[in-house]
Order: structure tokens, then sequence, then C-alpha cells
């Protein structure tokens, strides 16, 4: 199975899991860059997943619709140009002969879901949406702290090896918050610099893995003491991870 992330808008990847023959594709906010692989690489469209409804994640579903030939799954908790199959908590379903189940991970969204594939593999894929990026996570448009942080936990407890597969390239942005924040952590150094030779040769800094983000995503690092010493320095009651969450996402808000 082919994994390839499809730069869409300014930031934004679409991904595609192909066999050479059949394709999928995640949360394609435009037609183009996907009917462009698909002729390519002589592939057929036969499902599509997404992960929340904002415009830059459904925006080519209904061009795409005039090819696609399976189901569009989509959260059954957001309205999205149907015709869908709603998908909640719990499901799991058939991509390309490989099963992954859905996770509803509000915050961003209030009906946000991600998609985990299961079996026994160590490196399962997992399509987060605007939920977790890469030393970051997303806005609460619609959830609030407390959903954004249960959601994030729940990503930062699967396997070590999952890989990352987030919407958006915000990743050296992200890594710039990230060392406002833990300036003694090497890890997010280490990392922004292999992130900029990636950028530099145009190529995605992502997928990420859940144990990389562990070490440099400080949303997912709410209870180390340099992070909790951040956030109360910004006004957080230091024994709530919550509110350390929440005072380190108003503060990225306007970094
Ligand atoms: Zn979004
Ligand atoms: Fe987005």
């Amino acid at each position: 199975m082919n994994l390839v992330a499809l730069p869409a808008f300014t930031d934004n990847y679409i991904w595609m899991l192909h066999d050479g023959r059949r394709a999928v594709v995640v949360d394609p906010g435009d037609a183009s860059p996907v009917e462009r692989a698909l002729d390519a690489l002589r592939l057929g469209l036969r499902g599509i997943l997404v992960t929340h409804h904002h415009a830059d994640h459904v925006g080519g579903l209904d061009a795409l619709r005039a090819r696609l030939e399976g189901p569009v799954w989509a959260p059954a908790r957001e309205s999205i140009p149907g015709p869908v199959v709603a998908v909640s908590e719990g499901d799991t379903i058939d991509v390309l002969g490989h099963g992954f189940r859905v996770l509803e991970v509000p915050g961003h969204t209030a009906g946000h879901v991600a998609y985990l594939q299961v079996g026994p593999m160590d490196d399962p894929l997992l399509f987060c949406g605007d939920t977790l990026f890469s030393a970051g996570c997303g806005r609460l448009f619609e959830g609030t702290p407390a959903q954004m942080a249960a959601s994030l936990a729940r990503l930062a407890a699967l396997p070590r090896g999952t890989r990352v597969c987030c919407t958006h390239e915000y990743t050296l942005g992200n890594l710039r918050f990230a060392a406002a924040v833990e300036p003694g952590n090497p890890a997010i150094g280490d990392h922004a610099e292999s992130c900029r030779r990636l950028r530099a040769a145009d190529r995605p800094t992502l997928p990420s893995t859940i144990g990389l983000e562990r070490m440099i995503n400080p949303f997912l690092r709410c209870t180390q003491p340099d992070v909790v010493a951040a956030a109360a320095g910004r006004g957080a009651a230091a024994h709530d991870p919550v509110a350390v969450f929440a005072a380190l996402r108003e503060w990225k808000n306007r970094f």
C-alpha cells in the first residue's frame, strides 16, 4: 500500500492511499490535485474519508463524486455534503482491504473524527485531520479545552510507531512555538533542523510518529515540568493539565 501526500492550497495535504490500481483519499478540499494524481498513476477512486466539515477538507467532494466508485465516509455528528456513509466512535471501515477504526476526537470541531488503521502492525496509519499537527494542534473552533485535551491524550496513547498523517504543513511554525515553550528540550531543535532540510527540498515533514510527537509537541506534554512552568508563567493553574493546555493554546493563538 502506497501513501502519498498531495499538496493542496497553500499548506494542506490530501493523503492518498493506493495499491497501484485503486486509491482512496482523505479530506479532499480541492478536487484538482486528486484528479491529477489519479490520472498520472491511472488509479480508480474507491473511497473518500472525511475528518470534519471545514471547506479545506470537503470542498472537492462534489467534483470527485463524478469518478468515485465507493463511499464517502464522514462523521455522523457533522453536516457534510452528501450522500455519505456516516461513521461514529468504534465503527470499523474497510479501506482497500485494510481495516480502519473511527475515533471521535472533538475539539477543533464538535464532531471531528480520526481514522486509525487496525491490525498487528506497529506502525498503523492515523488520519487525524486538524486535531493533531506535528508539534502542534488544531484551534478550538467548536470544542472546549477539556474536550481537545482529552482527544489529544487519546492520540498520544497510541503505539509510538503510529504514522501521524495531519492535514496541514504547519510543522516549522509549530516547532518555533514549541521551542519558546520548552527552550531546554533538544529534541525540538534537532527535529526543526531535519524539517528545514525537508522543506528546502520541497518535501513534506509528514507523516510524523506518535513517539516523536510525545517528545516535541507541547500540547502532548502538559504534565512535563518545563511545560507546566511555562504555562504557569501565563497564568495557568499548574496542577490542572487542562488549564495548562488551555494556556498553551491561547498563547499559540497569538504567537
Ligand atoms: Zn479544520
Ligand atoms: Fe484544515
